[in-house]
């Protein structure tokens, strides 16, 4: 089944304690389609402004990423600037512009599909609702989100989770969101506003999985170089609503290898700027890093 990700296409600057990066490639729907792209056919729907360079649209075609739904707007992309320190699951973001994306409403071009599934990648929740109506989904409906918009925005989140199937957030948004300290708790407010799924992702100490009776806990791969954390999460939405649109049924098993594969395909990601390591990765190494956290994790 394809996938639609709607989400930021962005251009982001970012500083770590291992280097920094000014105006590179980033974006929720840039790191969620790139990740997905491994197992499935992607439709990304975003926006970018006139100083987008061409050699990114080139990048995603090459990836067989499908852009008819990537709208280039005269004025600036969305930029987003921030930093990291030693803890790197907490980013301190300096500045967010959301330039063409103010007031975007996005056409929906012919290749997306009802039946196809949809990730609501980070970006406004009323534009993500905007999105839902449009399109009237009848597959999967993945969601993320962000500190941003559950301070600004909670009511309009809210409303959109009864929509939503697979909601997934890091542990400060789920505890931001829900007002509970303990997680389980955090995941059953979640699935009481109307998402069955929900993954709470704890950065580089991997993530939880919760659907009804079906609790799992993924760990993070074990990484040497951890250069970037820009995108993990972005990855690992994409990962694995990538993985289970490649799947014809959905079974326990099947969900907690898609939760494998979004943790691993998102170690690429930590491991260099920008998307840089997810363009080094190939089908090969992604099986082969499988292999290797299949037997990391075994007892
Ligand atoms: P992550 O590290 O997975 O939480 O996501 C980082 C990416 O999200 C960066 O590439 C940013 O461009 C993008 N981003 C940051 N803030 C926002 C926002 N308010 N809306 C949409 N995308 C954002």
């Amino acid at each position: 089944m394809a996938l639609t990700v709607i989400g930021s296409v962005a251009l982001d600057s970012v500083e770590t304690p291992f280097g920094k990066r000014k105006d590179v490639l980033g974006g929720s729907a840039t790191y969620a389609s790139l990740s997905a792209s491994f197992f499935t056919p992607v439709n990304l729907i975003s926006v970018v402004g006139s100083d987008f360079e061409e050699k990114h649209i080139k990048m995603f075609t090459k990836k067989k990423i499908n852009t008819a739904g990537l709208e280039r707007k005269k004025g600036k992309t969305f930029r987003w600037k921030a930093r990291y320190h030693y803890d790197l699951n907490y980013a301190e973001t300096i500045s967010t512009h959301l330039n063409v994306f103010e007031g975007f409403r996005p056409g929906i071009p012919p290749c997306v599909k009802e039946k196809d599934n949809l990730l609501l990648a980070n970006i406004d929740p009323e534009l993500q609702s905007w999105i839902f109506r449009q399109i009237k989904p009848r597959g999967l409906v993945a969601c993320d989100t962000m500190n941003l918009w559950i301070t600004h925005k909670k009511k309009a989140l809210l409303k959109l989770l009864k929509k939503v199937d697979l909601l997934l957030l890091n542990d400060a948004e789920a505890r931001q969101l829900s007002g509970e300290k303990n997680l389980i708790e955090a995941a059953k407010y979640i699935s009481s506003k109307g998402t069955r799924m929900v993954v709470i992702k704890k950065g580089e100490h991997g993530a939880l999985f919760f659907c009804g009776k079906l609790h799992f806990i993924v760990p993070a791969y074990l990484l040497e170089t951890i250069t970037d954390p820009t995108g993990a999460g972005d990855t690992f939405a994409g990962g694995m609503i990538g993985y289970l649109s490649g799947k014809k049924k959905i079974t326990d098993s099947v969900l907690r290898k898609a939760l494998v594969y979004g943790s691993i395909l998102a170690s690429f990601t930590v491991e260099r700027f920008s998307v840089e390591g997810l363009l080094r990765t190939t089908p090969k190494r992604l099986k082969d890093r499988y292999n290797h956290f299949e037997r990391l994790t075994r007892f």
